[in-house]
């Protein structure tokens, strides 16, 4: 048995810190493993959004737990809250939280150099083949939404050092990769020193070379004018707004602890696409929050017929354990009802999707191509659709490549295209 295994569960921050931990092993001449039965060290990174997420962990100890009788050193990290890691202590060698993992060689008494970073965010990550990159620049949160676990699981938010996000970004660029996403829990909350989230993007965009610019997620009360203005003028910046709403309801906001009205976030909406014509704005809905009333739910679906989303990640309510809404409130929405909700919002936006993407039709834009098969590329729009071009050998086109791109056909979650 020689060398690691990561099994990642959960979002793109924990895709991040994948490559993190990593890097620690590489770092100690540690390979990883092919295969899980090879590894000597099998590290899960957890995610605790839901109950679900949370129940696999315990699925996969029971394959992991033989492996564990021949040697291997099962360690457990990411996104967990303290009653889960509690339960879940005796059959790990090591639970770790993952701000220490810059600590991970010394805690498994691995001998070798020893990693020197306060934050473990500015360990150099192990860059896999992907062009695109998902870059950390804050941890945590402060927001306590009162449905969510983050802020129990990763702490206060923190951000990065602008110098170390940009020495990281520019290793990328020289590496290949074509498509930056800043990814943090409130990325436009970001603030270190006197650099704020505006001021971050504008000197990411004056790094020289051609790349698409992201960012995930954002709050609404942290999306000012300013920031819209920026996407606007810096021509990195792909025209994709990520702004959760989570409900149409000033009453569930409320509860929820959102801070924002509908009415606050109607008009970023409106200044954005009087900006940006062309944005592609997506969001996050819960159905079935705690006393969510039909006429709660009516007002989502008219906020999501006048918005005209792009993009909709609908979640049924699901309480978890420690959040304000656990405490505090019943989940007294049934599972039919809130499957019911979901259905009708997911009809909503199959179609206001569709009629966006329609209007692209004929249009000539820039694409990332990142995947193909024999017969197609795949790829995003730089204002981030999802797309795929039938490969052509009259008109080549080049993975990794940012290319013109004709659009001719559009469905509601992917548009299809030639090269020009
Ligand atoms: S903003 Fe709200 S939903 Fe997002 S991570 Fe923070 S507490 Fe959770």
């Amino acid at each position: 048995m020689s060398g690691y295994y990561l099994i990642v569960y959960g979002c793109q921050m924990n895709k991040a810190d994948a490559g993190r931990i990593a890097s620690v092993f590489e770092f100690n001449k540690i390979k990883q493993a092919e295969n899980l039965k090879e590894a000597r060290y099998v590290i899960i990174i957890a995610c605790s959004v839901r109950q679900s997420a949370v129940n696999r962990i315990y699925g996969q100890v029971k394959n992991l737990l033989p492996l564990k009788k021949m040697g291997a050193k099962l360690i457990l990290t990411g996104c967990l809250l303290k009653k889960d890691a509690v339960k879940l202590n005796k059959f790990f060698d090591l639970i770790i939280k993952i701000d220490d993992i810059k600590d991970l060689a010394k805690k498994l008494k691995i001998v070798g150099k020893k990693t020197i970073t306060k934050n473990y965010l500015d360990l150099k990550p192990k860059i896999g083949k992907s062009t695109t990159v998902y870059v950390p620049i804050s941890s945590g949160c402060n927001n306590f939404c009162s449905y969510c676990v983050v802020p129990y699981t990763r702490g206060q938010e923190y951000s990065r050092s602008a110098k170390f996000i940009i020495k990281e970004i520019k290793g990328l660029i020289k590496h290949g990769v074509k498509n930056i996403i800043l990814i943090g829990q409130n990325v436009n909350s970001y603030k270190d020193k006197k650099t704020d989230f505006n001021s971050l993007l504008k000197k990411i965009n004056g790094i020289k070379d051609d790349f698409f610019l992201h960012f995930i997620t954002n709050h609404p009360k942290d999306t000012s004018f300013e920031l819209l203005k920026t996407m606007k003028t810096c021509k990195k910046i792909g025209h994709y707004l990520h702004l959760p709403v989570q409900s149409g309801s000033n009453r569930i906001l409320k509860l929820m602890n959102r801070h924002y009205t509908i009415s606050e976030y109607k008009q970023i909406i409106k200044r954005a696409r009087l900006l940006m014509p062309d944005i592609n704005i997506s969001t996050d809905i819960i159905v079935g929050f705690p006393t969510e009333t039909e006429q709660d739910f009516k007002l989502t679906a008219a906020l999501m017929k006048e918005a005209r989303f792009d993009m909709v990640y609908i979640a049924e309510y699901s309480p978890r354990g420690q959040t304000i809404a656990y405490a505090k409130f019943k989940d007294n929405v049934s599972p039919k009802i809130k499957a019911q909700r979901r259905i009708i919002l997911t009809e909503i936006l199959k179609k206001t999707a569709l009629k966006n993407n329609s209007k692209l039709i004929g249009k000539n834009l820039d694409v990332l191509l990142e995947k193909q098969n024999k017969d197609y590329f795949y790829g995003r729009t730089k204002n981030f659709k999802k797309i795929r071009i039938k490969i052509n050998d009259e008109r080549p086109c080049r993975l990794n490549k940012i290319t013109k791109i004709k659009i001719t056909k559009a469905a509601p979650w992917a548009l299809e295209g030639k090269p020009i």
